[in-house]
């Protein structure tokens, strides 16, 4: 087995540099197209142009950087671009670490040959339209999309790619050109933290269904129309999401999650009895029979419903993405290297969050690495996770990257 020498002050210096565009606090404010974000694209493509790599940045804003060694190559990414409240290593550990991983094998002369791309994806945190960026590059964006998305407040893809200077054309991945695609993200939940370990090979993606659930009732006055005569859709709602609750911590495994994200009263106003009320529910788990279960759930509990609440109950699927499971020859090296590395401190585990290595799994083998966030803390300013823990991601990741390229070469 062949071990690299990264180099640990360099991917501390480079994440500290890149955490300054957007930066707040110990985190960053950096959403897609905005002044902070385009500017760090930019930074970054100076340092992929810098490390010897072919660096672009595309229509849609992804920044890739092609290696111009020999095939076959690996395919290493992430994303740059931060939630509202944003944390530090969301993402950007995993370009860093491409970043590095890129330099060490080009330092070393048994590695100097190895081909590595590194890319980060654009709009992974779905300011406009989620992983717009991978889903160019791998051609599954729908062609409609770039017209139509818009940011919550209204403000539309269209124009922030105008404003950026951006044509919404991406580029294309060539299918022979890789041999597999690998991530590191910060985990963004407890189990590592709790569990004191220092790395996680991800051996499979959560599914997630998401449904828009309205209840249609009758707006009245709220202080002189008896209880018995009301049609109240947000009181509807609220027992319903009561009940569903309940079922759903019956049903539950300890990988099941499920939320009521978004809410919505028709008026809204504090002396209306609500005419309409919507909400959403989204729950995620590793089995598809599980998500079944879930779904057979909701659709049993609107029917049995509907009479008793008196108002009308409409219910629509918005989301159905399928668990992944990530290639076992790609999980069983990022294995035999977390135990050379961090014998005892490492174990395989599931991702909760969905990550653009999901969509790459698609089409080539692709595996993906966690390290701990401390307290389970991340989509914060607080996100954080020890300098020893980054260190040994990066190395993990980078003695994986050196046998998978010689397992394929
Ligand atoms: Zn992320």
């Amino acid at each position: 087995m062949k071990s690299i020498a990264i180099n640990p002050d360099r991917l501390l210096d480079n994440l500290y540099e890149l955490r300054k565009f957007g930066q707040y606090k110990t985190g960053v404010v950096r959403q897609m197209y905005s002044k902070a974000d385009m500017e760090s694209r930019h930074w970054l493509w100076e340092q992929l142009v810098q490390a010897g790599l072919d660096a672009r940045i595309d229509g849609l804003g992804n920044v890739i950087g092609y290696s111009g060694k020999s095939l076959p190559t690996l395919l290493m990414g992430s994303h740059t671009d931060s939630q509202p409240v944003g944390g530090w290593l969301d993402g950007s550990y995993g370009v860093i670490c491409a970043l590095e991983i890129f330099r060490a094998l080009a330092e070393d002369p048994d590695t100097a040959h190895m081909s590595v791309d590194i890319a980060s994806w654009a709009d992974e945190q779905n300011t406009y339209h989620g992983f717009l960026g991978c889903r160019g590059f791998l051609g599954l964006l729908q062609p409609q999309v770039i017209s139509t998305a818009i940011r919550t407040d209204g403000y539309r893809l269209e124009e922030a790619l105008l404003v950026a200077g951006l044509d919404g054309n991406s580029e294309q991945f060539v299918p022979d050109r890789y041999l597999g695609y690998l991530g590191i993200h910060v985990e963004q939940g407890p189990r590592l933290d709790i569990a004191q370990k220092s790395i996680g090979v991800v051996n499979q993606i959560a599914g997630c269904r998401e449904f828009s659930v309205s209840f249609f009732g009758e707006s009245n006055h709220a202080g002189s129309t008896p209880m018995a005569m009301r049609h109240d859709a947000g009181m509807a709602m609220m027992e319903f999401v009561s009940v569903l609750n309940r079922r759903y911590h019956q049903l539950a495994t300890r990988q099941s999650v499920w939320t009521i994200g978004q809410v919505a009263l028709d008026p809204g106003a504090a002396c209306v009895i609500p005419g309409r009320a919507v909400m959403t529910l989204q729950f995620r788990d590793p089995s598809e029979k599980q998500l079944e279960r879930m779904e057979q759930v909701l659709w049993q509990m609107t029917r049995a419903m509907h009479k008793g609440l008196k108002v009308d109950i409409q219910v629509e699927k918005t989301i159905d993405m399928p668990p992944v499971q990530l290639d076992e020859k790609v999980q069983e090296v990022l294995c035999q290297m977390a135990s050379h590395h961090c014998p005892d401190q490492w174990q395989v585990m599931s991702s909760g969050a969905i990550h653009d290595v999901a969509l790459f799994s698609r089409f080539m083998p692709s595996g993906l690495l966690f390290v701990p966030s401390i307290g389970g803390v991340s989509h914060s300013f607080d996100e954080d996770t020890s300098e020893e823990d980054l260190i040994a991601g990066c190395q993990v990741m980078a003695d994986a990257a050196v046998e998978l390229i010689s397992q394929a070469s």
